[in-house]
């Protein structure tokens, strides 16, 4: 079968389309028929070596297909079902392995296309507006990136929770986009800084939590922007890793609360699997999340996928369709 792997950690030129062997399922995996894959920053920071591996590896982290084998103490999956999953090594491939507790049914209505799309960043959105930081109506939430994949989610989702939104964006077009999915305020922050503006929109007081992905750039800023006992949930580092923090800021800033979460311990039991992704998946059924798929490449052209991925061009979700 084809797939990308890596021998070594590097630039985008080290993604390499390759034959393997097909894999074969521990007793606790199934294998999948791979129908699309969903491309994330998590796959860059993993070829780029951010975190270690034992190369050679096959990429990817988030996918949807159709079961073809069954391990031999596998419950809950047969042949035939449709699933997808995320945060489990090896979806840029034509077949994959995926360990039962990692997966989840697709609903008959959403395509393996919206599975793909949603899952990783739909339930990143889902457990920072309603557990990390559980907004509520009269909250006051101020969302970085706010027309980037998880972005774009999390503004549909916190407005519908009641909270109102400031979002930044770098671009006129991605404020459009971000206006349509409630921003109740956009701030272009590649034009102006935010602080100020944060400040005035919210009367001196700051809001009471940022959802910052961008890390480096705009950290130090976020922190200004809170309101005493404010929350800080830096969830990601677009522009680049956060130096190391003195607690005694936190203090200065206003008794702040920081945290730095991973979708990973937000899905550690089934129960919290299924609900996650059954929010995301109902929400898209009913059509009250909309979803933006910015484009799909044949398998072969991952490294084109990943560098559009850093481009800071797009406004949705890349796939890669083997
Ligand atoms: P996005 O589609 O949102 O892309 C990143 C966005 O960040 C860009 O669209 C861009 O928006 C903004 N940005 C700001 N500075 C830069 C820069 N120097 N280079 C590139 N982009 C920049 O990606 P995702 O939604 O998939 O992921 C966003 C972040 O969240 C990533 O850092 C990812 O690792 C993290 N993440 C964390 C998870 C967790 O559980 N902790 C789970 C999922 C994702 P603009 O042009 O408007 O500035």
């Amino acid at each position: 079968m084809k797939a990308i792997q890596i021998a070594h950690t590097g630039g985008p030129e080290s993604l390499h389309f390759t034959d393997v062997d097909r894999p074969v399922p521990a007793p606790n995996q199934v294998l999948v028929e791979v129908r699309a894959i969903g491309v994330n920053f998590i796959d860059i920071y993993y070829r780029e070596g951010v975190y270690p591996a034992t190369l050679p590896i096959t990429l990817g982290q988030e996918a949807a297909g159709v079961i073809v084998e069954v391990g031999k103490n596998v419950e809950h999956f047969r042949v035939g079902e449709r699933v997808a999953w995320c945060m489990y090594l090896g979806a840029y491939a034509e077949y994959a392995v995926v360990a039962e507790s990692h997966l989840v049914f697709i609903p008959a209505r959403l395509t393996f296309e919206q599975a793909a799309a949603s899952l990783l960043q739909g339930m990143t959105a889902q457990y920072l507006s309603s557990t990390t930081f559980a907004l509520k109506a009269g909250d006051t939430a101020l969302v970085h990136a706010g027309a980037g994949g998880v972005g774009y989610l999390l503004t549909q989702m916190a407005v519908q929770a009641g909270a109102h939104v400031i979002s930044t964006v770098s671009t006129e077009e991605k404020a459009e986009l971000v206006r349509s999915a409630g921003a109740h305020d956009v701030i272009l922050y590649t034009k102006e800084d935010f602080e100020p503006v944060v400040k005035r929109i919210t009367g001196g007081r700051g809001v009471d939590v940022v959802y910052d992905s961008v890390g480096k750039e705009t950290f130090d800023r976020s922190l200004k922007c809170l309101r005493p006992r404010g929350m800080m949930v830096l969830f990601g580092a677009s522009s680049g890793a956060v130096p190391p923090v003195d607690p005694i800021q936190l203090s200065q800033d206003g008794s702040l609360f920081l945290t730095r979460p991973s979708l990973a311990h937000y899905t550690q039991s089934r129960e919290e699997l299924d609900a996650r992704s059954a929010d995301i998946f109902q929400r898209l059924e009913r059509g009250t999340l909309q979803l933006r798929i910015h484009a799909s490449y044949p398998l072969a052209e991952a490294t084109n996928a990943q560098m559009e991925l850093q481009s800071r061009r797009t406004t949705g979700k890349l796939l890669l369709i083997p």
